[in-house]
């Protein structure tokens, strides 16, 4: 019997409510049977029911991910790293129905956002897939008759908590280390998009050794807290929002285990009087990551460009904001779809209210909401442009996680500098000139740990990635983040006779 989240046994490729988390490499009802409903919010429409988890639920999986954690990590690391490549293999070879399944729970657009997560977060294994080998130690010179080493060691079982927005990557971006090390895992997805975590996590289990990647679905305080909690836990590794990360972080503490935070971000994109205007406007709208309604860490919401371009920038942004169609996630011809829930619309739309209330400020609507049948048009947010708002503006200062960008004049350097770094977040920045001196002054004393010179990348695999200040603490994406973040290092010393 197909057991998938994705239905094939009448031919469609639908999704079925089927309620379960990944439990030991089956898929298991919650303890108490009981479950939520997700909700395809360009439909408005249930998608399906996940299971609720509980504390019960957690202990399961931790457990089960505590009796696979020897056996896991008595492979050669190698064979860790073939096996998880195979499961990436196995992920890329059901893209389609797999961003079927973001796109309606997330309501991303498929062709601009679903099918390119998949492809990334398929990247994402192979390319830890093939770092097994480098989990090296080193030999210590210390004496003559010692002979002094250390060793990198797995940690154990290691909890990875999702957010919503980039689910399939940012899970990735956890487990794929976490496994090659050696540790087991115990994901909690988020609660508003776990079918395709869930789907995903299926596709491996039928590669990886039972209980070495198990799932669970379920609300923070009664699902994400236990895992934090559970005293078989080693580690926490942690996608979310700042004030969900200090929790976290505080909870953690009290057990003293390592905690990483990739959190919030509030990034400047700065543009320098020689920047090449065209490229720099097609960055910003990348950079906002528009199709995607803004729903983005890293999202370039303060650009400062230099007065002499201020116009013409803001006229070539709109036009390319309002080229964005807007409309149905699973429309190929659509580029932006909806926001994920209706907090999350109710939070852009107070933001937009304050911005339009300004004085001096000036709103630009780039577009409009669709009209198609089928259609709930209620979470379809239109993406807006503000200029002119002061540095205190809260939307020049909060993390909206919306399509609400600021965009500001400066006239000098040193002040704009100082305005990019006046914010508690550190996630990312970029600048853009064809000076060289510029962009290496302006990159080292920008306050971000993802710095980008004309250009407007998200997370690459092989660039480590982690924010500085607010957005949190250690890297991703990287050999270091799987060294660093994934393992213990051990000192052994032989004496010799
Ligand atoms: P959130 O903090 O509300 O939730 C994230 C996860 O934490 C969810 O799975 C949730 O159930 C869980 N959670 C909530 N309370 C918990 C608790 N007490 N204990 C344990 N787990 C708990 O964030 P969100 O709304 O899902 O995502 C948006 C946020 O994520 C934004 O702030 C964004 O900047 C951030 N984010 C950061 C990065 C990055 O790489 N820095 C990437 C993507 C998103």
């Amino acid at each position: 019997m197909q057991i998938g989240i994705i239905d094939r046994a009448n031919g469609e490729r639908e999704v079925s409510a089927r309620a379960r988390h990944l439990i030991g490499g089956a898929l298991v009802p919650a303890a108490g049977g009981a479950s939520f409903a997700v909700i395809n919010p360009a439909t408005g429409k249930e998608l399906g029911r996940a299971a609720l988890g509980t504390a019960a639920d957690v202990d399961l999986a931790v457990q089960t991910a505590a009796a696979a954690q020897s056996g896991w990590a008595q492979r050669s690391s190698r064979e860790r790293g073939r096996l998880v490549a195979e499961a990436g293999r196995r992920v890329l070879a059901e893209q389609e129905p797999l961003a079927r399944l973001l796109a309606q729970e997330t309501g991303k657009a498929i062709r601009t956002e679903c099918r390119p997560e998949i492809a990334t977060a398929a990247d994402i294994l192979a390319f830890y897939g093939g770092l097994g080998s480098e989990l090296k130690g080193e030999t210590l010179p210390y004496h003559p008759r010692m002979l002094s080493l250390t060793t990198r060691e797995p940690l154990g079982v290691v909890g990875a908590i999702l957010p919503w927005n980039v689910p399939l990557v940012l899970m990735m971006l956890k487990i794929a280390p976490a496994l090659v090390a050696g540790n087991t895992v115990v994901v909690k997805s988020a609660e508003e998009a776990p079918f395709a975590t869930l789907e995903a996590g299926r596709l491996m289990a039928e590669i990886l050794p039972p209980g070495t990647l198990n799932i669970v679905s379920g609300y923070g305080p009664e699902c994400g807290q236990p895992l934090v909690e559970h005293p078989r836990v080693a580690k926490i590794t942690f996608t979310g929002s700042q004030p969900v990360g200090e929790t976290i972080y505080a909870a953690a503490a009290r057990k003293i285990i390592p905690v990483s935070l990739e959190l919030g971000g509030k990034s400047p994109m700065i543009v320098l009087p020689d920047a090449d205007l065209p490229r720099a406007v097609a960055g910003a709208v990348a950079g906002m990551r528009f199709t995607r309604q803004g729903q983005s860490c890293t999202a370039a919401s303060r650009i400062y460009v230099h007065q002499s371009l201020y116009e013409p920038f803001l006229s070539a942004l709109a036009a390319a904001v309002q080229s964005l169609r807007i409309g149905d996630p699973l429309d190929e011809a659509t580029d932006v779809g909806t926001v994920v829930s209706p907090e999350q619309k109710r939070r852009i739309d107070d933001y937009v209210a304050i911005g339009r209330a300004t004085p001096g400020a000036r709103a630009i609507a780039c577009g409009s909401t669709p009209a198609e049948d089928g259609l709930d048009p209620t979470l379809f947010a239109v993406p807006m442009i503000f200029a002119g708002l002061p540095e205190e503006s809260p939307l020049m200062r909060d993390e909206i996680f919306g399509p609400v960008v600021c965009v500001t004049p400066w006239t000098d350097y040193e002040t704009v500098i100082a305005a990019a770094n006046d914010s508690d977040f550190g996630l990312a920045a970029t600048v853009w000139t064809n000076d060289l001196a510029k962009a290496l002054d302006a990159t080292s004393r920008l306050d971000a740990g993802y710095v980008q010179v004309n250009q407007n990348l998200t997370i690459q695999p092989n660039l480590s990635y982690g924010g500085f200040g607010k957005s949190g603490l250690g890297k991703e994406a990287s050999l270091e983040a799987m060294l660093e973040h994934f393992t213990r290092k051990k000192t052994i010393v032989f004496a010799m006779a």
